[in-house]
Formats: C-alpha cells, structure tokens, sequence
C-alpha cells in the first residue's frame, strides 16, 4: 500500500477543488484497509473517508490521512424467483453499478441514474431522484469501526434513513468505513414513475413494455440536458436539501407567493430549494470563480480556480437571501470540510 505525503485532492473532488491532504492512499479490500487502521503511526491521525468526492466542498487542506476507498466487485448472492440479491464493493462506481443492473434486467435502481460518486456514500446520504431512495431496495452494510477496527453489520433499520440522510450522517459520524453495501432488485417489472418530469417523458411509451434500460436512458437524458457534468465544470449535484416545513409555514407563504410550489409527504411538506433560489434571481449568477448553474438553480458551480471558500461564501448569500425573504433556513446537502 503506497501512502503519499502532501497528495493534491484536486481530481479526488467532483468541485475540483485544490487543496492537499497531509497523507493519502488508495485501498482496495478490507484487508489492506485493516492493515493500514492497526498502523500505529496513524493511530492520532485525522481520517477522511473519499469515495468519488462528489458531495465535498473543501475549504480547507485535510490534515491526517486521506483514505480513498477502492473497494471494488459486485456478486449475486443469491436469487429467488422475483429478486436478486447483489453484494457491491464500496468503492464501486455508483453509476456502473446502475447500468450494470439494467443490463441484467433488474428493477430498482433505474431512477437513480447517472447519481455521481461511489456505492460507499449512498447509505451515508440515503441518495435519491424522481421518487426513488437507497433505502427501497437498500438490504445492508457491512463496515469497520475506525477506532477498535472490528466489523459490523448494519441492517436497514440500523441506519435510521431520512431524507438525504442517516445514522452515518448523526451520531455515527466519521466512526466507520463502509466496505461493501448488500441490495435487493426485482426481476419483475416494478417502475417508479411517480414525478411529473418523468412520467412527461414515457408519454408516448406502452408502460407494460418499458424495461428499467429504457427508463435508465429516459433518466439520463432529463439530467443531461439540465446538469453539468462534472468533468467539465465543477460542481457537487444539489447544493442544498429542499427545505421541509409545516403547514402554518406554507399558509404564511402562500400569501405573498401564492404560485409557490410545494409537495405534501405525511405530516410535512416539501418545497422545492431550486425555485426558492430562483426566485430571487440566483440562477445563472456569475462571479469571477464561481455560480449557480444557469440550467439548475441548486447547483453551485466552480467556473475554473474557485477556492472552497468562495464557493461557501457564495452559498452563505443565497441562504441569508433565501432567510430574509421565505423566513426559511436551507440546510446544505453536500459535506463542507
Ligand atoms: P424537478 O423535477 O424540477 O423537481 C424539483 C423538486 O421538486 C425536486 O427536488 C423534487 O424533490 C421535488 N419533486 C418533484 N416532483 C415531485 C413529486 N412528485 N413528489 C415529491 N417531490 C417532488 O427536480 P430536479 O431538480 O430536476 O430533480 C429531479 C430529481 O433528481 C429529484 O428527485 C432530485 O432530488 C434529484 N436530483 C438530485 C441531485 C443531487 O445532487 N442529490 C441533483 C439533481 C437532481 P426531491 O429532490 O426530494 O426528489
């Protein structure tokens, strides 16, 4: 295993971000990762966990020990008459996995197409797009305790999944390493076309005939033609959470806004960050680094050699912004460092 002293984290960030780590290195099974924990040298070091960098924003150079997980592999470990039951190695490519599944003619991940990053971050942030979460197909985990390097086993229910979030995110922050997360599929037919920009898509398809490939494809194309693609400017997908409130909230809003869209889940109601954003006029704003995206308003983007912190600082004006005028407080998606 090579550890590399004062490593630039520059392609290791979907915001291509340039910052340094103090110590960095690739592992690529839990064998080496094990190895490299009972490494007493690094037992007082800080320690990061990178997958695909793609829900980061560094201001800051990472002191202590950079792990980038390339932990790779995905198996069928067992199948009945209607699932498969597949085990992905956490330093998968999310997407690859994907595509690989609707290849095979599985249903589940379809709507969770083209998602950047690595299959280790999913559970942490419970991913999710057009009505579909990690957690409706999500089995379990398996990951090791950085401090005493044993191995556990979190099921479903252990993870505490929310909206965009879960266990890994709150009182378990920076304590594991996911190393492999376990997924069940459906062989049948089982489409999610719940959101309106989706199903404005399938209009013209017979739905009993559509295959998870043909909505993969579908997928693609809707967030191609509105989000950039990373490897030509940066950017980290949605900056923020769309905010949830109560209807007491929504009733005030709906006085001076009364266009305002929103979407009703249980108790609470979800409204959409982006139009809030756009509301006020952030959408295609431009600085000398940085912006909002002129296709999305919820993505922030590095026009070439932002730092971190002009990107924060841009964040921190859309959310005083957005506080001064709607009385809500947007919360970040992507992990600041
Ligand atoms: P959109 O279709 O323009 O809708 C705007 C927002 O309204 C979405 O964020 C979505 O919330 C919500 N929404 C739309 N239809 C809904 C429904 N039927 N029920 C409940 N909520 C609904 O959204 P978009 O920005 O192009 O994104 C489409 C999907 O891709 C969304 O699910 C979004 O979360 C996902 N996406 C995620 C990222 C990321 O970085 N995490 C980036 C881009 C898009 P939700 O976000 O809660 O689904």
């Amino acid at each position: 295993m090579n550890i590399v002293n004062s490593k630039s984290l520059v392609k290791y960030n979907t915001f291509k971000v340039n910052v340094t780590a103090d110590f960095f290195t690739n592992i690529q099974n839990e064998e080496e990762l094990l190895v490299l924990l009972n490494d007493k040298k690094f037992h007082h070091q800080e320690k990061l966990i990178l997958g695909g960098g793609s829900n980061i924003l560094f201001t800051k150079n990472i002191s202590g020990l950079v792990i980038h997980n390339n932990i790779r592999g995905i198996k069928i470990q067992k199948e009945t008459n209607n699932s498969m039951f597949l085990e992905i190695g956490a330093g998968e490519s999310w997407d690859k996995l994907v595509q690989w599944t609707t290849e095979k003619g599985l249903y589940g991940l379809e709507n969770l197409s083209l998602i950047p990053g690595y299959v280790g971050a999913a559970p942490i942030q419970n991913i999710g797009a057009y009505g579909v979460e990690l957690k409706d197909i999500f089995e379990k985990l398996t990951a090791i305790n950085i401090k005493n390097r044993k191995t556990y086993i979190f099921n479903k229910s252990d993870c505490l999944f929310g909206y965009r979030n879960s266990i890994f995110k709150n009182e378990l922050k920076n304590q594991f390493i996911i190393t492999k997360i376990q997924i069940k599929l459906s062989k049948k037919q089982a489409l999610n076309l719940s959101y309106k920009g989706l199903m404005s898509q399938i209009e013209k398809f017979h739905i009993s005939k559509l295959t998870s490939q043909d909505i993969r494809k579908i997928i693609i194309k809707i967030r191609n033609s509105k989000l950039p693609n990373p490897e030509f400017i940066g950017n980290a997908g949605s900056f923020f959470k769309n905010p949830i409130i109560n209807k007491n909230s929504l009733n005030q809003l709906q006085k001076k806004y009364p266009e305002i869209p929103f979407f009703k889940s249980d108790k609470n109601i979800k409204i959409p960050a982006g139009w809030l954003i756009e509301k006020l006029n952030w959408k295609g704003y431009q600085n000398d680094t940085c912006g909002v995206y002129k296709k999305h308003s919820l993505v922030l983007v590095n026009y070439g050699n932002s730092t971190g912190k002009d990107i924060m600082m841009l964040a921190r004006k859309i959310k005083k912004d957005v506080h001064k005028n709607f009385n809500i407080l947007l919360e970040e998606e992507v992990s600041i460092l």
